[in-house]
């Protein structure tokens, strides 16, 4: 059975005390038998005391961003290597947080994922829509397109190793989330789209579905065939709403 994965992105959020008490009841939870994985996004000055609490155990480190160059003149930035010596395994690229209030671009989000998978983290990568363009009936052409602008950069070959997250922006941290329907078709449209491609290659593709995911939805929502898991933001900052969906029913989607 493939383990339901779930990404807690705790964004620009914590502090050293608050951490680690999070961390601590991750630990207990995350000790009993589930059908889920746990990847921690902390802030990237977090990332030392994170990979201390976790070493041993079952969870995961993942970054929340990474510079696309090697090394160099880039005050203030990080590099994939820098995020392999804390054993981080993962890394967001694309979210749209850093789409809208960062700039961040098709190329740089494209050459973040050649340098992620080359260092042999795996990228996460965020696509979505705007409320503006689901109501004109685009979504599909939308995520789509979005896909297609990082393929054509990276190849089919690289875009193997890396794991969506389908995030509608007009239900991230506002507590709309998509119905189980939207997420579900468009979750479908991702994987048609890529096994389209080369049905051999995304054979075991995990779509991860972000925006206000919490306690009361994600059973409903990891029902679904098409559903590999969360990104999670705000519920990922409360101990017993993360527990509540990590301990939550599994994920049987023997794709
Ligand atoms: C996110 O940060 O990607 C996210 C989905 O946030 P939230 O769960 O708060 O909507």
């Amino acid at each position: 059975m493939k383990k339901k994965l779930i990404i807690a992105n705790w964004k620009m959020n914590g502090g050293v005390v608050a951490n680690g008490k999070l961390l601590m009841a991750m630990l207990k939870f995350t000790n009993t038998l589930s059908h889920s994985e746990l990847v921690v996004c902390p802030p990237h000055i977090y990332m030392h005391q994170v990979k201390e609490y976790i070493v041993g155990s079952g969870i995961k480190l993942g970054a929340q961003n990474v510079n696309e160059n090697e090394v160099g003149a880039y005050t203030g930035e990080i590099s994939v290597e820098m995020l392999g010596d804390f054993y981080c395994r993962y890394c967001l690229v694309g979210h749209s947080e850093r789409r809208a209030l960062f700039n961040e671009s098709n190329t740089s989000i494209a050459n973040k994922i050649l340098r992620l998978v080359a260092g042999g983290l795996t990228p996460v990568l965020c696509i979505g829509e705007n409320l503006a363009q689901r109501e004109r009936g685009e979504v599909k052409d939308v995520i789509t397109k979005q896909l297609a602008a990082i393929i054509d950069i990276v190849g089919l070959k690289c875009f193997k190793s890396v794991i969506i997250a389908y995030e509608p922006i007009w239900a991230i941290g506002t507590g709309k989330t998509a119905s189980v329907k939207q997420a579900q078709e468009i979750h479908r449209v991702i994987r048609q789209y890529l096994c389209n491609l080369d049905k051999k290659m995304f054979k075991g593709l995990s779509i991860l579905y972000g925006g206000s995911v919490n306690e009361n939805n994600a059973n409903e929502l990891i029902k679904q065939i098409d559903i590999d898991g969360f990104l999670i933001g705000g519920a990922s900052l409360k101990a017993d709403s993360l527990k509540s969906i990590y301990l939550g029913e599994a994920s049987v989607n023997a794709y």
